[in-house]
This record gives C-alpha cells, structure tokens and sequence, in this order.
C-alpha cells in the first residue's frame, strides 16, 4: 500500500465539519488558566461544538454534507476497553479529548473556538432539526453532563431533586429534572436568577446568602446535582439529603473536599460523581430535548468578547451559556 492510499484508508471514517457555533463551558476557563493543572499551548478549547457537515470520507455512512453536527468533549476513544464496549466512552482511559490532548498520531488536538473541526464518524452527534444551533451548541458538554446522572440516579415523580448553581450545567440540570417529573429546587448563591429558576421548571428557589438555608431543607432530597467549583459546606449539604440520598458531584473544584462523614452514616446517604456522558446517551439527550423542548438558553458573542465573556462567567453573570458565532472567527 502506497503512502496516499494508506492515508485515504485512515482518514476515511472522517468527517469535516463546518463550525456554526461554540459554547463557553467553565471547563475552558479552567483549562485555559491552568486551574487543573499546566495546560498545552498554544490552546484553542471549545467542546460544545455545533456546526454542519461539509466533507465526509469513502468509509462514512452516516453522515453527508448538509447534515446538522454536534461535537463534544472527546473525538476519540479506545473503542476496546469495558468502558468503550459499554458505550460509556467517557470513562476511557484512552479517550482524546476535543482540545488540549494528544490524538492516536500523537498529535495535539485543538476545539471548537476555530472556524472547521475533523471529527471520526462514531464521535459525531447529530443534532435534532427543532432545536437552533446556537441554544444547542452547549447541550454535548453542559446537556449530558446533567443529563447522565438524572438518566442514573432516575429521579421521577415523587422525588425531590436539589440543583445548586444555576449557570451553563445548573440551568440544564433544572430542566431535564423537571421534563423526568421530579420536584426541583434550585440552590443558589443569591435570588437573582429566581424568575428564571421558575421557568425552567423549579418549584422551589433558595439562596445561600440568607440565614439558615440549608439548615432549613434538612433531610429533603433524594438527590443533589452540585454544580459549583467553588468550596460549599459539603456536610451541610449531605444533611439536606433523605435517607438514601445521593449528592452527585459535576462540578469540579481544584481543591480537595472534606465533609463529616456522620453526615453520610447517619442516614445511609452517598456522595458520588459523574463525567459528561457516553456517546449514545449523548445522543439521546439531544432527542430528549427535541422531544421536550429543552434548549440552553444562551447570549451570542463574537470572538473578540471572549475575554469578558471569561469573566462574566467568573461572575456568574452569564445568562446562561455564552455561544460564540464562529463566522466571526
Ligand atoms: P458556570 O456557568 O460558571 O456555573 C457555575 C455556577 O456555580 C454559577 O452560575 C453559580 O450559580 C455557582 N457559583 C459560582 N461561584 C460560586 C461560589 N463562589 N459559591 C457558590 N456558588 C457559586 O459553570 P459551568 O460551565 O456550569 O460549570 C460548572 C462546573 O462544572 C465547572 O467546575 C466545570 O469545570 C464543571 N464541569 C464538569 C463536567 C463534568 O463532566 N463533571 C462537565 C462540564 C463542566 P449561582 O449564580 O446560581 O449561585
Ligand atoms: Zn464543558
């Protein structure tokens, strides 16, 4: 096999895709201040990706130019490991991640804040015709990363869901509790954002900033889906938990937690995390929200707002995802 047929076989499951827009996820602020750890530059991040099909390779099937693309936070895996034949791709120890990574060639990989991304065919997500691409660039990080431990925890009617922080994750986590039936209560730093809350589908909005909040909701949910990255009071929060209850980590602060753990035994409660989501279920979160009517509620910028953007998001102040129109790239 020549050079330039070896090259056509392996890049023939590829897929070129046309950026339309790009979310602002905290993760890019994160890795692009080197809050994880020292990132790679340069660094072009971005894993909230929406964009159109503009080429696909000989071995494609499933894609053609035209078709609407989402991309999220990982355009690679093993494809052989325990998590990989799950379909839990996201717990591969192998996977390439859409930025500051090394692909299979030992490449770096660079995001969706560019004007095209290449993507292989199984790494694709296809986005519903109802929803917009800017309101559902965000859904493949800050949609399934919400959406995964609703889907695994199945907390329907009769079940009493906390989501603290209502930004990018908070405000998709509200409404993906609320369409699987639950009782939603947002936990916030302050009630600011309470309307919104509401309308997303909260029964019930607290803010950190007044007296006894959280001595108040004592032994009321079944299960807490915590956004934050900053440091929270993590046994009082436990002690919001019913017996049984789960408090589910999404959020990622940089510096170790520590709780009570007579938080936990008192009333059998755990603390667990969850990591975006897995190809497929990243796929049917997008058909979830078509179905439902969820989108991300976004504010569109160009590329030169990023910076600010940065830090509004810092602030809290975004309402709820900034979405950069990659035309001004
Ligand atoms: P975001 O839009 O900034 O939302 C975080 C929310 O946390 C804010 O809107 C705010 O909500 C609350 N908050 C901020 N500072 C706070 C403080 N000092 N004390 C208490 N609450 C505070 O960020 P995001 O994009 O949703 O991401 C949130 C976290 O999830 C980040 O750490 C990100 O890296 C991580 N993440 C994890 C995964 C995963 O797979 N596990 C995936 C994506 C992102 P209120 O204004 O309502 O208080
Ligand atoms: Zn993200």
């Amino acid at each position: 096999m020549n050079a330039a047929s070896s090259a056509a076989e392996r890049y023939a499951a590829d897929v070129l895709i046309k950026i339309a827009y790009v979310g602002i996820c905290h993760s890019d602020i994160h890795n692009a201040r080197d809050d994880w750890s020292p990132g790679t530059y340069p660094m072009v991040p971005g894993h909230e990706i929406a964009g159109i099909v503009t080429e696909v390779g000989s071995a494609v099937t499933t894609f053609k130019p035209g078709d609407r693309v989402g991309v999220g936070c990982f355009v690679d895996s093993c494809g052989a490991c325990d998590a990989c034949r799950s379909g839990e791709e996201q717990f591969c120890n192998h996977k390439t991640m859409t930025y500051n990574s090394k692909d299979g060639d030992g490449n770096i990989t660079y995001g969706g804040y560019s004007t095209h991304i290449v993507v292989r065919e199984p790494y694709v997500l296809r986005i519903p015709d109802t929803l917009s691409p800017e309101s559902a660039a965000p859904l493949p990080c800050a949609g399934i990363t919400t959406y995964s431990p609703l889907r695994h925890y199945r907390p329907g009617p009769g079940r009493r869901v906390a989501v603290i922080g209502m930004g990018g994750l908070g405000h998709m986590a509200v409404q993906y509790a609320h369409a699987m039936g639950a009782d939603v209560t947002v936990i916030s730093q302050t009630r600011a954002k309470e309307a919104d809350g509401r309308r997303f589908g909260a029964s019930d909005y607290r803010a950190m900033s007044e007296p006894d909040t959280l001595k108040a909701l004592r032994g009321s949910f079944d299960l807490i889906i915590n956004t934050v990255s900053a440091d929270l009071d993590i046994t009082a929060l436990l002690h919001t938990l019913r017996l049984d209850g789960t408090l589910v980590f999404v959020g990622l602060p940089v510096a170790p937690q520590a709780f009570q753990v007579s938080a936990l035994t008192s009333r059998r409660r755990s603390i667990a995390g969850s990591n975006i989501g897995g190809i497929r279920e990243t796929q049917e979160m997008l058909d979830f929200s078509a179905a439902h009517g969820i989108t991300a509620q976004v504010e569109v910028i160009t590329a030169d707002e990023v910076t600010e953007a940065y830090d509004r998001v810092v602030e809290s102040a975004v309402r709820y995802r900034f979405v950069i129109d990659a035309a001004t790239i």
